[in-house]
């Protein structure tokens, strides 16, 4: 059994990062969509909301499990038996950050592999970063996020309050 795992932010999930989850959720056994709990970040959503926003949002994948994690990623990994990290790419601009921590992994933990997907083009400009802003504004996200995600955006901007 090939098991992988996902780690990111998703603060919030955008179809971006759901067109790799089932890319990924192809490929191998189990996929393990983690949610980085680091405070530090000062997220939007806290990590109880961006679990629920991606369980919905992924409920159809039977393989996928979605959860939270904090320290390393490779222990992370290797506590779930994962043969590999999967991160998605964008543009060029994503590479060098992405480089450095696929090469810092790879020193912790050699027996696990980074592997990148490329993005699909017509997502390859939405970040969580960019939704929420253009969401902010009272713009209109519905073609870049699941719809729950897009209303829990326009009520956290019309509250004005932020998560933990
Ligand atoms: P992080 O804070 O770790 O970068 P993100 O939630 O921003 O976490 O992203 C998690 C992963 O998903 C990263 O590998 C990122 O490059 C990838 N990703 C984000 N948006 C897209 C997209 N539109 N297409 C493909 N991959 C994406």
């Amino acid at each position: 059994m090939k098991a992988a795992i996902y780690p990111g932010s998703f603060d919030p999930v955008t179809y971006g990062h759901l067109d790799i989850v089932a890319r990924a959720a192809d490929l191998f056994d189990k996929l393990y969509v983690a949610v980085l709990n680091n405070p530090a970040k000062s997220p939007l959503f806290s990590v109880h909301e961006r679990i629920e926003m991606l369980s919905d949002a992924v409920s159809h994948l039977a393989n996928v499990c979605v959860e939270s994690f904090s320290g390393l990623v490779v222990e992370y990994a290797r506590a779930r038996g994962a043969i590999a990290i999967v991160r998605g790419l964008r543009a060029v601009s994503d590479f060098e950050a992405e480089f450095k921590m696929a090469s810092m992994n790879s020193h912790l933990a050699p027996e696990i592999e980074t592997v990148f997907m490329m993005t699909v083009s017509e997502y390859s400009f939405v970040s969580s970063s960019i939704v929420k802003e253009v969401a902010s504004l009272g713009g209109d996200v519905r073609a870049y996020v699941p719809e729950r995600v897009a209303v829990r955006l326009a009520e956290r901007f019309a509250t004005g309050s932020s998560g933990v």
